[in-house]
């Protein structure tokens, strides 16, 4: 009955709606499985189950998840799963492919009483395809390993494995440090190891089902190497050898005997193989095949996949067909997710070559409001992380959020959206025990170029009421600020801090500027803190027309403030604007800010 509801829901399902139009953003759009998935790029996604939207959709899919185990398997937990290709760099699109299965996990382990309910969450690396291309920033002398595994080629750098643990590791690493817990299914183990073997010959028995079915979904296209589909010259074999003598797969399989389950093969290196029993050879099930294997051996409850992958004839179309048809198991439930995209990273892109990846903002973001970006879109939204100036917004919005969750003020599905991005089942994730807004971290590091000693003086100085007694407090905010400040703002919009008074400027002051400028220097001793300094620079063009220092401005006034305010900035560090200027005083300090001031004082 569940079953028939699930069904019924895809009529009204999100594969039928347009997404959140990404092409009209204008940001550099990450297709969600470039990297990830590579065979997948002939369309995944389509008909057969989908998980109904709903205004929290990770509770509502994590109870639709929990209910189709127990329909499946009663008894044994769900199985989530995320797939990705390690071919190259992991960006920030393929995270998506981790975390909106993680969220969903993770809801059904939350839900557990006393963890009673746990829920797998398979990380299935693709590291037996083959190597396709030498991606960009790569030697080209790689191109020698087209078509082997990409578990043998060797690593670029020296310090792993081979080239597949070389892109898994920083992944790995940031998976951890977001607390996305997996269990890491490598395709190359599992092939080697002979896991699959029965599976295997279960397909190359039942080729002509399999190419009945594949032909039925089969659509005109243009010439791919790398399709997968029958050739209506040739036998049609489910199954493709990585040949014995060149490690290559420009293999074409020429016999196989269902009773002895011996193969033949020859390749483009000129080898001819076999017969030989097909368990000694090495090989993998084409991706349209392969997939829906893993999901019948894994017993893949739940998988979503990109949006850019949701069309009649995907692999996720036909997958669905052969799940049930050749190896008995369930086509996972699925949905499909948008893109991510980034901006203001061009900087980095041309520094360190392609998208950033998670490892890149897991140095600007703290973990938990990573995850919030993640987590507080809905899977058909568009999702853009923004490198540029938007850094400090969206610190400051986690941070609203963070206070009005603890003020109670925050409405349920907010509150819950926090939670799942502030921690997981397993826990809270590290927090910066002093949130000092990241702007003024950013000014911070950015006025004392990183000197340690002078920005716990400044941070002190700004926290005059509890002060901040170590930098320990404000981390790992501030290192994400510092890294932010090095890495993503130009030469042009750093803040350096005139050695010498301008001495032309100030001889040309007039005479309001020189009376303003006097104001300041006598006043600031008097309250010497971010407030204090805020109301003065603010107050003194009220001051010079006669007004009280908190009187309302008018727009007069405002338009002093701001040629006042320029003015500073040029005397302070030769630019029309720069850092909030309470900030820049504070960090400048009070000795060197009348001497920059003063004419003549140097
Ligand atoms: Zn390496
Ligand atoms: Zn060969």
């Amino acid at each position: 009955m569940l079953g028939l509801v699930i069904r019924l829901l895809l009529c009204a399902g999100w594969l039928s709606r347009s997404p959140t139009g990404p092409g009209a953003t204008g940001y550099t759009l990450m297709p969600a499985a470039s990297t990830g998935r590579q065979r997948s790029t002939k369309q995944r996604g389509g008909g057969g189950l989908t998980v109904a939207p709903a205004e929290d959709w990770v509770v509502r899919t994590a109870e639709q998840v929990r209910a189709e185990a127990e329909r499946r398997h009663s008894g044994r937990p769900p199985t989530c799963a995320s797939g990705i290709s390690p071919s190259g760099p992991v960006h920030l699109g393929n995270l998506r492919e981790l975390m909106v299965p993680h969220l969903v996990a993770d809801q059904v382990r939350r839900n557990g009483a006393h963890g009673t309910a746990d829920c797998r969450h398979i990380l299935s690396w693709d590291d037996y395809d083959r190597f396709r291309r030498v991606p960009a920033g790569f030697d080209e002398s790689f191109a020698e390993h087209v078509g082997r595994p990409l578990t043998a080629v060797p690593d670029p750098c020296g310090e792993h494995g081979n080239w597949a643990e070389h892109f898994k590791e920083p992944l790995r690493a940031a998976l951890a440090e977001l607390g996305v817990r997996v269990t890491e299914i490598s395709q190359t183990q599992m092939y080697t190891s002979g896991a699959y073997t029965g599976q295997i010959i279960t397909a190359m028995r039942r080729r002509s089902d399999i190419e009945t079915v594949l032909v039925r979904y089969q659509t005109k296209r243009a010439a791919d190497p790398d399709d997968d589909e029958p050739r209506a010259a040739a036998a049609y074999y489910p199954f493709r050898p990585y040949c014995a003598a060149c490690g290559r797969d420009d293999t074409t399989v020429t016999a196989f005997d269902d009773d002895t389950t011996e193969i033949s093969y020859t390749c483009a290196c000129g080898a001819a193989i076999g017969p030989l029993p097909i368990a000694e050879v090495a090989g993998k099930l084409v991706w349209k095949v392969d997939w829906p294997m893993r999901w019948a051996y894994e017993q893949v409850t739940f998988e979503p996949a990109g949006v850019d992958h949701s069309s009649p004839g995907s692999s996720f179309t036909v997958g669905g067909e052969l799940v049930r048809e050749i190896f008995g198991g369930e086509m996972p439930l699925h949905f499909a997710y948008s893109f991510v995209g980034t901006s203001g990273s061009a900087k980095m892109s041309g520094s360190r070559g392609g998208a950033p990846t998670p490892a890149d903002a897991l140095e600007i973001f703290e973990a938990p409001l990573l995850r919030w970006l993640y987590a507080r879109r809905r899977p058909e939204q568009a999702i853009t992380l923004a490198f540029d100036a938007e850094v400090g917004r969206v610190y400051d919005e986690w941070d609203k959020l963070t206070r009005q969750v603890a003020d109670g003020e925050a409405d349920p599905l907010r509150q819950a959206v926090w939670a799942r991005s502030a921690g997981t089942a397993d826990g809270l994730l590290p927090a910066t025990p002093r949130p000092l807004p990241f702007r003024t971290l950013a000014s911070v590091a950015d006025i004392t170029a990183g000197d340690q000693v002078q920005i716990l003086r400044i941070v002190r100085d700004l926290t005059i009421g509890d002060p901040v007694t170590s930098l320990a407090q404000v981390r790992p905010r501030l290192d994400c600020a510092q890294a932010w400040v090095t890495g993503y703002l130009t030469p042009q919009e750093r803040t350096q801090v005139r050695a010498e008074p301008d001495a032309a400027t100030l001889a040309a002051l007039s005479g309001e500027e020189r009376d303003a400028v006097k104001l300041l220097t006598e006043g600031m001793t008097a309250d010497w803190s971010l407030e204090g300094l805020t109301t003065l620079l603010y107050g003194i063009p009220k001051l010079q027309r006669g007004m009280t220092i908190d009187a309302k401005p008018t727009d007069e006034i405002k338009k002093a403030q701001r040629a006042w305010f320029i003015l500073l900035y040029q005397l302070l560090i030769g630019k029309d604007t720069g850092p909030r200027l309470p900030t820049l005083l504070l960090a400048v300090g009070q000795d060197r800010i009348r001497s920059l001031l003063t004419p003549g004082a140097a």
